[in-house]
């Protein structure tokens, strides 16, 4: 709001003064320069009226152009005044509405103590904010956030009401639509494994006298060979049929996808045939599958068990579930295996892979962090690193993260393997800055289970200190389920914490989880990093490239930088540069290298550029390519 006029003027007072001095001054000459003064007061007064004049306009200019509807009303909370955004949002043109009571214009949809909330708050601190839901002139409602703020006059009364209001119903449609991606799989349409996780726990819990629930995963053998082979696109469409033919032969049970070819079937039964139940599963999926002229018969591993004799709690059994797959997979390939309590023990054959990992941990020789560049869409510029995590097992060869991560999880390792990736990052950097190479950020994924056990912070900092390297270096991806989690405490103080010493902050493989907006509007980030699960079918999938399309226009709104995750092709690229997005990062561009291949082909030092060279986008870095598709 612009000040009112002012009385708080010398030139006018002097102007004043001199009125009254030309009334009873006898000298003619006196007069004269009191006049003079008048005329000067004159003058300033309408230089003050012109210039409140041009603040007037200039703020009605402002209203006009503004995309969020404004509305003044009176002490009363009576119309005054709506900007055109208001008429373009709700249809109302200002006759329509002058004099009527703002509220008049709210859905029915609020309560009167939702109403009598919104006065107390705003008659006790002068403010409110929040979401309302109000109603179009052709009657339809929409959901608005709301900021109001009671305005008041030199004398401290309470004059009138000025109302921001932002249409939301798009971002609203746009959550609805990514809450359904984060619980279904995308490929599929079936549950993943979120709502796997809820709908084992409400089987489990309604479960009457008698009944029992068979449960199995199962997992295709050799199912990257056929990937390899057939190409991802092929893979895909394989998995998305073995899906619907596991749906068809489970009716009224529960099938879906895990992850990669992992599958998981739930019955409800009071049968007790469970061997039978199996056979029946294998014997179904063991029809061929056409695909482009070709007859591919699958081998299955199966692992099951049966509830409440193998556990009452949906996160027992699916450990268990587990520990039964691995022991069939020990059995080479096409067996199945009921989960027997032996297997939790010692015969489970992760074990020795954990004891492994705990001694690579230990030396630390076996590990590595491969970097993958991220790009700058508009020029190509390089502007970061993402570090991954590999290992290379003495006798297995290297393993991917994706395997051997949740093993750390589940076994307790996690805070000592991701302090590692912290100080092998950190050393890195050192070792860059010393080198002469470009300062950018190295970006480090961070486990869930790092959050949870508080242990972050302090092995950030000491790192930090290690290494003499400032925190705006190292960059930390959080994945998005790791924000709603309860067990990491209030996350946004901690992350505010974070991001006050330096550190910049990624939502890792953003739409795969509750992508929820509120959230995000909450928490200090810097980017989102979409996941390449949206991407791969780009820009062909109409769904997918919806979601996309939706979530830049989203982080465009919140100020947020948009980083799309595996780009392998130019049509990939070009369909995200025309959505607007900033930054991306993937094989069409690089694929990630260990520190010494990019070390080596740093320019020398004095030809003056810094700049790295990019890898060849088809560039092959070897055996570490395989494990770049997850
Ligand atoms: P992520 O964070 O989503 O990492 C990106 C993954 O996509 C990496 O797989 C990368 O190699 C792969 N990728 C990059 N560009 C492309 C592409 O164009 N096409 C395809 N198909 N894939 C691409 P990677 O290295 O196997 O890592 C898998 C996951 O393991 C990561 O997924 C991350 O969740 C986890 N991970 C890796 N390193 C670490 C680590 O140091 N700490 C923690 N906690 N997790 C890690
Ligand atoms: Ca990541
Ligand atoms: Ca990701």
């Amino acid at each position: 709001m612009w000040p009112p006029f002012s009385l708080n003027r010398p030139l006018l007072w002097v102007g004043l003064v001199g009125l009254t001095a030309t009334l009873w001054l006898p000298d003619l000459l006196l007069r004269g320069v009191a006049l003079t003064l008048v005329a000067v007061g004159l003058a300033d007064a309408w230089r003050q009226v012109r210039r409140e004049h041009l603040h007037a306009r200039l703020g009605q200019e402002a209203l006009a152009l503004t995309e969020d509807g404004v509305i003044i009303t009176d002490a009363a909370n009576r119309i005054l005044a709506v900007n055109p955004a208001f008429t373009r949002i709700t249809g109302f043109s200002l006759e329509e509405v002058r004099g009527r009571n703002a509220t008049s214009l709210a859905a029915p949809r609020h309560d009167t103590a939702f109403f009598e909330r919104y006065w107390q708050t705003l008659q006790a601190t002068g403010r409110w904010e929040g979401e309302l839901w109000n109603r179009r002139k052709h009657g339809d409602e929409y959901p608005e956030w709301l900021r109001v703020r009671a305005i008041s006059d030199a004398s401290g009364r309470l004059s009138h009401y000025v109302c921001l209001f932002t249409d939301i119903s798009m971002h609203k449609a746009r959550e609805r639509d990514l809450r359904r991606i984060g619980f279904e799989d995308p490929l599929t349409g079936l549950p993943n494994r979120r709502r796997l996780h809820d709908l084992m726990a409400s089987r489990l819990r309604h479960l009457r006298a008698g009944e029992s629930l068979d449960i199995a995963l199962v997992d295709i053998d050799g199912f990257k060979a056929i990937n390899d082979a057939l190409g991802v696109e092929q893979g895909d469409r394989l998995l998305a049929r073995f899906g619907q033919r596991l749906a068809h032969h489970v009716a009224g049970g529960v099938v879906g996808r895990l992850g990669g070819d992992e599958f998981m079937v739930i019955r409800t039964t009071t049968f007790d045939d469970h061997d039978k139940w199996v056979a029946g599963l294998r014997a179904h999926l063991a029809e061929p599958f056409e695909l482009q002229g070709h007859s591919l018969r699958l081998g299955l591993t199966i692992g099951s068990c049966r509830a409440p004799e193998d556990g009452r709690e949906s996160d027992t059994l699916f450990q268990r579930l587990e520990s039964a797959l691995y022991a069939a997979k020990r059995h080479g390939r096409n067996h199945s295996q009921r989960f027997r309590p032996a297997l939790d023990v010692q015969e489970s054959p992760q074990l020795g892979l954990v004891n492994d990992l705990r001694h690579a941990l230990a030396t630390g020789a076996q590990l590595e962090l491969h970097y993958q560049g991220q790009h700058r869409l508009d020029d190509g510029s390089l502007v970061g690193w993402e570090a991954l995590l590999r290992w290379r097992h003495p006798r297995d060869g290297l393993i991917s993260p994706a395997d051997f991560i949740p093993l750390a999880e589940r076994h307790g390792l996690m805070a000592s393997l991701g302090n590692w990736v912290i100080d092998e990052a950190l050393a890195c950097q050192a070792r860059w800055r010393r080198l002469g190479m470009p300062e950018l950020p190295v970006w480090i994924n961070v486990s869930a289970l790092q959050m949870f056990q508080g242990e972050l912070e302090s092995a950030l900092s000491a790192g930090l200190a290690r290494h003499g390297v400032p925190a705006r270096l190292l960059g930390l991806e959080i994945t998005e389920s790791v924000l709603l989690d309860e067990r990491a405490g209030d996350i946004a103080p901690r992350l505010e914490a974070l991001r006050a010493l330096g550190h910049p902050i990624a939502i890792d493989d953003f739409g795969t989880g509750y992508s929820s907006l509120s959230y995000l509007k909450r928490l200090p980030l810097d980017k989102l990093k979409l996941d390449r699960a949206f991407i791969h079918a780009l820009p062909g999938d109409r769904a997918d490239a919806a979601i996309v399309t939706a979530v830049l226009a989203m982080a465009r709104g919140l100020d947020l930088e948009v980083i799309a995750e595996g780009v392998e092709t130019e049509a990939q690229r070009d369909f995200l540069r025309a959505a607007g997005c900033d930054v991306v990062q993937g094989f069409l561009y690089a694929r990630p290298e260990p520190a010494a291949a990019l070390e080596a082909r740093r320019q020398p030092p004095g030809s003056g550029a810094l700049a790295l060279a990019v890898a060849d986008a088809g560039g092959g870095a070897g055996e570490l390519d395989a494990l770049g598709a997850g």
